[in-house]
């Protein structure tokens, strides 16, 4: 905790006035293009791997970057959704696995989750996403495998909601599938068609 009080103490002192002008613009303007959603992975941090600055990325991050299909029970995340596409008006929405994410790694290793059992039940939310990854993969081919799988997955469920199903109808809205590794620091985009898929070369 000593970190983040020194961490702040650092922000205000050396961040805060070199960009003074920004947050002052952005104590009354909210207006991202971007929605992200990431794995709450630490090691995943979606202003960093994007270069974006405060105020433009709308983000939401869960275990697994998983996105609950739509319901007729809106929950958090089917809010914040549902707020960056009809209220906000964001144009394009990221969903972004990564390489060496726990929660996929569980799934492909069947790990045994019974001390975890919230953890176990929101990784359901995966399900279609470990039905199509393919039983002949094993170890780390197998985990990235899922990690791609559960991705294109993830934008299936996306569209199912309401909002993003009319913009999307309206060509108001773009979703890309991303996954990044986290130690070569490359992005790509599962979503492209051509072999050069590489977010850098688009
Ligand atoms: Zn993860």
């Amino acid at each position: 905790m000593r970190d983040l009080a020194a961490g702040v103490q650092r922000f205000q002192r050396d961040v805060f006035p070199a960009k003074a002008e920004l947050f002052a613009d952005l104590a009354n303007r909210h207006t991202p293009d971007t929605l992200f959603i990431g794995c709450s992975d630490a090691r995943v941090v979606p202003e960093l791997i994007t270069q974006r600055e405060p105020g433009e990325l709308f983000v939401i991050r869960t275990a697994g970057n998983l996105v609950p299909a739509h319901t007729p029970y809106a929950d958090g995340i089917a809010a914040s959704i549902e707020y960056a596409v009809a209220v906000l008006g964001v144009t394009d929405i990221v969903v972004c696995g990564h390489s060496a994410c726990g929660a996929m790694t569980a799934l492909a290793e069947r790990q045994d989750l019974t001390g975890a059992p919230a953890v176990a039940d929101w990784l359901r939310h995966a399900d279609a996403a470990l039905a199509r990854t393919p039983d002949s993969a094993t170890g780390g081919e197998r985990v990235a495998a899922l990690v791609r799988d559960n991705v294109l997955a993830q934008l299936a469920h996306l569209a199912t909601h309401p909002s993003v199903a009319r913009a999307l109808s309206r060509g108001a809205l773009t979703l890309h599938g991303w996954v990044y590794d986290i130690a070569t620091g490359a992005v790509e985009d599962v979503t492209a068609v051509t072999a050069a898929s590489a977010v850098t070369a688009a």
